[in-house]
């Protein structure tokens, strides 16, 4: 590739606020991510907003502000509140649901501060606003969350929020947007049944991540990326698909990425954490590096914007 690597900050620059606020959004922009990740799920009144999960009781204090709005696993459904009872709820730093202990310790202190849940169009206000003011030309990088799921819910979330893309400007595949999804049958609806024209990511998970129903391991051999490539320009595979580990001292590569490459697809790999590096990673510089130099992806989501910037920098002076 040619193209210099985008920096893609996932869920903001998560690695220093709550994701996913405009908080965290503005910070990513300010350290110069080139794309901004939203996931994207639906309210009771079929409003997108942007969270990580269907459920809100890991990011929000909802269990305290609606305590008798759970369903009868326990747990906190977005689907089952309008937009103006999200906009009553505070988010936190994220909390396991079962220990209720902070994910990631060194991070931002859960409960600080005062941050809401941001709506898809709220979002986009705020990012197409720094572009016009600060002259530059950063993009969104939207995931849909769980078709199927939402379907169950009688929502049809990706026509939704094609819809509000398509309002903001984003219709084509020269706009500065990837559209994502984990689940190949909606990303390849979305091009072939609803005709967009939005550059597409295919996210690749494990088997063993719940759902069941999609079998990702079919997705990553040389078949199921030409399959991928009629309607995606680009793969989302975790760092352990790519690396494997290490074996006396020598990396193991998969040829997930020369495989890709081949079908034309660009590879955007998930998660660069300074606090949550892979066994063969000495430091986060380490860990781009490989993924950066040695093995050449066109893309890499980081909790840490400024770090991929810097290391970026770096690497070309
Ligand atoms: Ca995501």
């Amino acid at each position: 590739m040619d193209r210099q690597p985008i920096i893609i900050a996932h869920r903001g620059a998560s690695g220093y606020l709550p994701e996913h606020t405009l908080e965290a959004k503005a910070l990513a922009y300010a350290m110069g991510a080139d794309f901004i990740e939203q996931d994207i799920v639906l309210t009771a009144d079929d409003v997108p907003i942007v969270v990580h999960d269907i459920h809100l009781d890991t990011v929000t204090d909802v269990s305290k502000v609606f305590p008798d709005r759970c369903r009868a696993d326990g747990r906190f459904y977005a689907a089952d509140l309008t937009l103006s009872e999200v906009k009553q709820l505070r988010v936190i730093e994220r909390i396991h649901h079962n220990t209720q202990h902070p994910v990631f310790p060194q991070r931002f202190p859960v409960g600080a501060s005062r941050f809401e849940v941001a709506t898809l169009a709220e979002e986009i206000e705020l990012i197409q606003g720094l572009n016009k003011s600060t002259g530059r030309s950063i993009g969104i990088y939207p995931e849909i969350k769980n078709p199927k799921w939402h379907r169950v819910q009688e929502k049809d979330i990706s026509r939704i929020v094609l819809n509000l893309l398509s309002d903001y400007g984003y219709r084509r595949s020269s706009d500065n947007v990837y559209l994502q999804c984990f689940d190949p049958r909606e990303t390849q609806r979305i091009c072939c049944d609803l005709k967009s024209e939005l550059k597409l990511i295919q996210l690749i998970g494990e088997n063993s991540w719940g759902g069941g129903d999609v079998d990702y391991e079919d997705f990553r051999t040389q078949a199921g990326l030409q399959k991928i490539a009629a309607f995606a320009c680009g793969i989302g595979p975790h760092l352990g698909h790519v690396v494997s580990g290490k074996v006396h001292g020598e990396l193991v590569i998969t040829d997930l990425v020369s495989t890709a490459h081949r079908c034309s697809l660009e590879v955007h790999p998930y998660t660069f954490r300074a606090d949550d590096l892979p066994e063969y990673a000495t430091s986060l510089d380490d860990l781009l590096e490989i993924f950066l130099e040695k093995i050449g992806v066109e893309g890499v989501f980081t909790d840490f914007p400024d770090r991929a910037a810097k290391f970026l920098m770096d690497s070309m002076s």
